[in-house]
C-alpha cells in the first residue's frame, strides 16, 4: 500500500509498512531496504510489488546510500538500478534530479522527510527530483539546493515547481534534546530555528516541528505556496501504518518514496 500527492502529475508513491512480503516483525511487511534483518530476495520481491502498484519498473530505481548530506546527484537512465540490482562502488547521496523517464528516482526514510519535486511548463513536465531530508540534510540545505538545481540544469522555474511533502515524524513526536537545539539554531540562526521549536509546558520538552521548516525552505527558494503539498500523515503517531525509527527506537523495516517523469 503507498500514499500519493495530489499535485505531483509524474507517477509517484510514498510506501508505508503495508502490502509487502517482509515477515520479521520489525520489518513486516514492506520493508525496502537492505541491512535491516530481510534477505535481499525479499528487498527486491518488495520492490517488484511497489512497482507494479505504483507503476515504475523496480529495475530503474536509483537509491544510493544516505548519509543526511545535502548530495544531491543528476541522474539518467544509465544509473537506473544503483542500489537494489547494481551495488558495486556505490556512491552515497540523499538526493537527485533527471529530466529522462527512464530512471525512477527513491529516497528512502522511517521518520525522515521525503520531499518528492516535479518541474513543469503548461502541461509538461520537464524535470523531476526526490531528496531525503532529515533535519541535518534541511539545515544543510538540500532543499533550496534540489530547486536550484532543478532550475540551472534543466532551466526550470521556482515558480514552476510543485513539491510533496511525504510522511514523516511530525511536530507532536520529535522531541529533541540540548545538542540538537545548539546545532538547530547554529545552523539556521537564532530567529529562523526557533521558528519551528516548540516547547511544551512540561519543563525543558522541546518539539521540532520539520515539515514547517522544509515548507519554510521551499518557500525560501521561490516555490509558491500552492504548489507544495504535505502528505499530513505523522509516521511516528501510526506504527501499524509506518516504519518510524522513533517509535522503534532504530529496530525497525524502511519506506521508499519514488517519483518517475512521466
Ligand atoms: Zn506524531
Amino acid at each position: 500500500m503507498f500514499l500519493t500527492a495530489c499535485n505531483i502529475k509524474s507517477a509517484h508513491a510514498f510506501s508505508t509498512r503495508l502490502g509487502g512480503v517482509s515477515t520479521l516483525v520489525h520489518t513486516a511487511d514492506f520493508n525496502l531496504a537492505y541491512g535491516r534483518g530481510d534477505d535481499d530476495a525479499t528487498v527486491i520481491r518488495n520492490l517488484e510489488i511497489f512497482g507494479a502498484e505504483a507503476n515504475f519498473d523496480p529495475r530503474s530505481v536509483i537509491s544510493l546510500p544516505q548519509i543526511h548530506s545535502d548530495v544531491i546527484y543528476k541522474v539518467d537512465g544509465r544509473d537506473a538500478g544503483q542500489g537494489y540490482y547494481i551495488l558495486d562502488s556505490l556512491r552515497e547521496g540523499d538526493g537527485y534530479i533527471t529530466d529522462s523517464p527512464d530512471v525512477t528516482l527513491g529516497v528512502k526514510s522511517a521518520d525522515c522527510v521525503p520531499i518528492l519535486f516535479e518541474a513543469f511548463d503548461g502541461d509538461k513536465i520537464i524535470a523531476v527530483g526526490a531528496v531525503h531530508a532529515g533535519w541535518r540534510g534541511s539545515v544543510k540545505g538540500i532543499v533550496p539546493k534540489c530547486v536550484r538545481m532543478l532550475c540551472e540544469e534543466y532551466g526550470a522555474d521556482a515558480k514552476n515547481i510543485r513539491a510533496a511533502i511525504g510522511p514523516c515524524i511530525h511536530k507532536c513526536c520529535f522531541e529533541v534534546g540540548e545538542d540538537f537545539l545548539c546545532e538547530f539554531t547554529n545552523a539556521l540562526g537564532n530567529d529562523v530555528a526557533m521558528q519551528f521549536i516548540r516547547c511544551a509546558r512540561t519543563a525543558g520538552k522541546y518539539f521540532c516541528d520539520l515539515v514547517a521548516l522544509n515548507k519554510y525552505l521551499l518557500i525560501n527558494s521561490g516555490v509558491i505556496p500552492e504548489n507544495i503539498e504535505i502528505v499530513d500523515r505523522c509516521t511516528c503517531c501510526e506504527p501499524e501504518m509506518f516504519f518510524s525509527h522513533r517509535y522503534s527506537h532504530g529496530l525497525r523495516g524502511t519506506m521508499l518514496s519514488v517519483i518517475r517523469k512521466s
